[in-house]
């Protein structure tokens, strides 16, 4: 591999970027009379947040095993997508590259910050095909390839092994998704984070962390690239009420952990009771909390779920005939199996 060198990626505006000062910057600590920032002195959330959220990340290095120097928080994922297109990649001239079908932001992120994404669909076992991914390597405007691992909406890991060969072969940002690696039974690629140059592991609160009303994704990658991204986000772009929830939800471990086997021990029964429902042709592997499924006649079936309050993600525009359905508590899932299994389904 030619010698990665990250100033060559960044965007020159981003280089010569001279980053927004805030209040918050000049002064450390909370033991003060603040009256730097023109806020309300009466209230609960007067005061601006941490733009650093140091809690949340203090929280983080114990829980992740990572230093905060490699940790950078954005309001959901989405802004972590959003600012890895505004970092690396010049409007107009740039591309970026994905596998579908997978996470729709990749590319409605590309097309708000008019960078063209090039598709290469993964194979029938929704694997990366590498031969037709390698002759991209060489575009030198090719500036990220975005893997998804687990996948949405297919629900599986992607190969490591082909992860790695990507990290060791392009010379350009991997971004890898691993919203769902809490449901996999598999290691995160964070612990590689000080091994490639090149790498970002993004992670969200919004799965797993049973905060998605709360906005908080992450991203892990070495020190250099989160300082690109602290440079470029805005200053205040985690909330007072976000990092507190983030917090709490890291403090709450036995909640965390309880839920998450609770959704596992749901996702089995699931796999168990569809793959034996005679509409249902195919329940696939699922390393995440949702499985995809294909039926005989998929937006016939959505819409009859509809009609029985029970919102499915009609996936048929994607992958033929698939739907997506999240394991839900119990009750949720109890009821869209019997959904499944009574005739009003055929109708
Ligand atoms: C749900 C999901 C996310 C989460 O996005 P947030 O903005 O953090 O809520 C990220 N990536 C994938 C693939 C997802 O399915």
């Amino acid at each position: 591999m030619k010698k990665f060198i990250l100033q060559n990626l960044i965007r020159e505006n981003i280089l010569a970027l001279n980053p927004y000062s805030c209040a918050r910057d000049e002064f450390k600590g909370d033991d003060a009379i603040f009256l730097d920032a023109n806020e309300n002195p009466y209230g609960i959330w007067n005061r601006y947040p941490d733009p650093y959220q140091s809690k949340v990340k203090q929280k983080l290095c114990q829980f992740k095993n990572v230093p905060d120097d490699r940790i950078f928080i954005g309001n959901g994922s989405d802004e972590v997508i959003d600012l890895a297109f505004r970092i690396f990649c010049n409007p107009g001239i740039d591309r970026a590259l994905s596998f579908p079908p997978t996470y729709g932001m990749y590319k409605v992120s590309a097309a708000i910050n008019n960078i063209e994404m090039t598709e290469i669909p993964l194979r029938d076992d929704f694997q990366i095909d590498l031969p037709a991914l390698i002759p991209f390597f060489d575009d030198v405007h090719l500036k990220i390839i975005f893997i998804c691992s687990p996948n949405n909406p297919t629900g599986n890991l992607i190969n490591p092994n082909d992860i790695e060969f990507i990290l060791d072969n392009f010379n350009g940002i991997v971004f890898v998704d691993e919203a769902y690696i809490d449901f996999a039974g598999s290691k995160s690629l964070i612990s590689a984070i000080d091994n490639y140059p090149n790498l970002i592991v993004s992670q969200t609160f919004s799965k797993s962390r049973a905060l998605a009303s709360a906005r908080v994704g992450l991203a892990y990658s070495n020190p250099e690239i989160i300082g690109y991204y602290n440079k470029v986000k805005p200053p205040y772009n985690v909330s007072g009420p976000n990092q507190q929830a983030a917090f709490d939800a890291l403090v709450n471990e036995e909640e965390f952990l309880s839920c998450k086997s609770a959704i596992l021990a749901e996702k089995q029964r699931l796999q168990k009771e569809l793959s034996v429902i005679p509409l249902i042709k195919k329940v696939y592997h699922s390393d995440a909390n949702f499985f995809l499924v294909e039926v005989d006649d998929a937006n016939k079936i959505y819409s009859a779920l509809i009609d029985m309050k029970i919102v499915t993600r009609n996936r048929n525009s994607v992958i033929k005939n698939c739907i997506r359905m999240t394991v839900g508590t119990y009750d949720e899932n109890t009821v869209l199996l019997e959904a499944l299994r009574s005739g009003r389904v055929y109708d």
